[in-house]
C-alpha cells in the first residue's frame, strides 16, 4: 500500500476547486527539466480528462529530449507564445503552480500571474515553499514534483484516474528528478508508484532510452571535453567544477539540455562530496548548477553565493560576471564551507 501523505483538508480543498471551476493553467519554473514538464503535463491530462480547460505555460523552451512527451505540442512558452499565453492567463480560474516553490522561479510569467486574483494552488517538492500559495502541497521528501502529481490523482480519484499519457509523464519526471533512480529515490513509495505506472503499459526501458540515449555526436564530444580539459577537482575540499563558457558552447553547436547531467559527472570520482557547474549561455550571463551528496548543502551555498536555492542535493543559480569573477567566488565559496566538505 501507497502511505497517504496529502492531507484529506488540502485534498478536498484542491476538489473543490477543480470541480468548481472550468479553466486551468499549470505553471512550472524556467528552463524547465523533465520533472517540471512531465508534472504539468500529467496533471493537464487529468484535467482534460474531466472535462476542463487545461492549459500549460512555462517560461521558456525545454530539452528537445523531451518533445516526446504526450501532449507537448499544446505546450505554451512564454516567452514564444506571450500574446495567447497572457491570454489564457487572464482568463484563469485557478493556477497550479508545479515544481517551484517561490513565483520569481518563473520569470516574467509571475508579472502576469500577479494581475490575475486567481488562486495558485502549489505542488512542489523543494524546500521553504514561499507564503504566495492557497493551497499548499509542499513536500521536501518527495523524488519529484511528478510523484506527487501522482499521488495527487490517486487522492482525489483513484488509480484507475491515470491514463497511459499519465503515465508516461510522471515517470518521465521520477525518472529524471532521481538520475533514473540512483538518488533521492531510497523511500519504497516510489517504487509503489512505479509499479503502478508499469500497470499503466508504460515501457520504461523506452523512456529511459528517449530520454537519456538521445545525444547528438556533438553532444559526446561536448562531454569528452570537458571531462579532458574542463574538469578541476580541488581535493583539499573534496569538491569539483566545471567550467564552459560562451564561445565553447558554440564551438561544439550546445543546444538546450547538451549540458544537462554534465554537473553529476564529477560525483562518480572517489571522495568528491560537492560538483559545481558554471555555464555561459548568454555572454555575461552564468547559470550555476550544483549538486552534493549526503548531508552537504549546496542549496546554503547556492543561497549565499549564487543567487538561487533548491534541494540540499541539487540546487542551482545565476551570476551575471565574467568567468574568471566566477570561478573566484566558487573559491571562496569552497573556503566557508571547508568544514563540512570535509568533515
Ligand atoms: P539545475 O542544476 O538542474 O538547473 O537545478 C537543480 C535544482 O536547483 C532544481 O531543483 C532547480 O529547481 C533548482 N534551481 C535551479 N536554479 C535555481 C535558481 O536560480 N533559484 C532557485 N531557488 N532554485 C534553482
Ligand atoms: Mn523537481
Amino acid at each position: 500500500m501507497i502511505e497517504n501523505i496529502i492531507s484529506k483538508n488540502c485534498i478536498d480543498a484542491v476538489e473543490q476547486l477543480i470541480s468548481g471551476n472550468e479553466r486551468f493553467v499549470i505553471l512550472s519554473h524556467k528552463n524547465p527539466d523533465g520533472d517540471a514538464l512531465g508534472s504539468s503535463l500529467a496533471l493537464y491530462h487529468y484535467l482534460k480528462s474531466r472535462g476542463k480547460n487545461a492549459a500549460v505555460v512555462l517560461p521558456n523552451a525545454f530539452p528537445d529530449f523531451l518533445a516526446w512527451l504526450p501532449g507537448v505540442k499544446n505546450v505554451l512558452l512564454y516567452d514564444k507564445d506571450t500574446d495567447r499565453a497572457k491570454e489564457l492567463i487572464g482568463l484563469a480560474d485557478a493556477f497550479f503552480c508545479l515544481d517551484f516553490n517561490a513565483l520569481n522561479r518563473i520569470g516574467d510569467v509571475s508579472e502576469e500571474v500577479a494581475k490575475s486574483s486567481a488562486p495558485k494552488l502549489l505542488v512542489d517538492h523543494h524546500l521553504y515553499p514561499s507564503d504566495e500559495f492557497a493551497v499548499e502541497i509542499s513536500f521536501p521528501e518527495a523524488c519529484s514534483t511528478s510523484e506527487l502529481v501522482y499521488r495527487l490523482i490517486e487522492n482525489l480519484s483513484s488509480d484507475a484516474a491515470v491514463s497511459f499519457d499519465m503515465a508516461q509523464c510522471i515517470y518521465t519526471g521520477m525518472m529524471t528528478d532521481t538520475g533514473a533512480f540512483a538518488y533521492a529515490s531510497s523511500r519504497k513509495d516510489i517504487f509503489l508508484i512505479v509499479a503502478a505506472l508499469l500497470d499503466k503499459g508504460i515501457d520504461k526501458d523506452k523512456i529511459y532510452r528517449r530520454v537519456f540515449y538521445s545525444s547528438s555526436f556533438t553532444r559526446m564530444k561536448l562531454q569528452g571535453y570537458v571531462m579532458y580539459r574542463k574538469l578541476k577537482v580541488y581535493n583539499k575540499y573534496n569538491a569539483a567544477l566545471i567550467t564552459l563558457d560562451h564561445s565553447e558552447l558554440q564551438r561544439f553547436y550546445a543546444v538546450k539540455g547538451d549540458t544537462e547531467g554534465l554537473v553529476n559527472q564529477p560525483l562518480q570520482i572517489k571522495g568528491i562530496r560537492f560538483s559545481c557547474f558554471f555555464r555561459e549561455e548568454i555572454p555575461g550571463k552564468i547559470n550555476v548548477s550544483l549538486r552534493s551528496v549526503d548531508d552537504f548543502p549546496c542549496n546554503e551555498v547556492a543561497a549565499e553565493f549564487f543567487n538561487g536555492g533548491g534541494h540540499k542535493n541539487a540546487s542551482g543559480g545565476e551570476l551575471h560576471c565574467t568567468m574568471d569573477e566566477a570561478v573566484l567566488l566558487f573559491a571562496k565559496a569552497m573556503a566557508k564551507y571547508k568544514n563540512l566538505l570535509t568533515e
